[in-house]
């Protein structure tokens, strides 16, 4: 009966995993980049290319922000969200959409263009 019992819980062990999960662990973790897919991984493999901004999210510094020579704002989109900081103290920021081939003016009398960018 001791025999039987034994027997029984032997097989149930190995059934149920338990001797699984400590053979998986002595296994290194495979490379995220491997397990990534989709928009995740062309941020990995643009990150690894040196671009740590693919998305383009730092803050821009303004140029000379005149009619002719705007403060250029990349874009993969037909239009973006823009915020100006229109003086350097400044506590707010003034929101605005910028679309494709139509610079806009902020209030403050800067320009902003948005220019076309591929997206990653
Ligand atoms: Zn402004």
């Amino acid at each position: 009966m001791a025999a039987l019992s034994s027997r029984i819980l032997s097989v149930t062990a190995r059934r149920s995993g338990l001797f699984t999960s400590i053979r998986c662990s002595s296994k290194m973790m495979a490379d995220p980049l491997e397990h990534a897919t989709g928009l995740e991984k062309r941020e990995m493999l643009a990150n690894m290319a040196g671009n740590d901004d693919p998305y383009d999210m730092k803050v821009f510094k303004r140029g000379p922000g005149t009619k002719d020579c705007p403060t250029v704002v990349p874009s993969a989109f037909e239009a973006r969200i823009v915020g100006c900081i229109c003086e350097e103290d400044s506590a707010s920021v003034a929101w605005m959409w910028l679309k494709q081939g139509e610079p806009k003016r902020c209030g403050c009398g800067y320009w902003f263009k948005l220019e076309p960018k591929k997206p990653i």
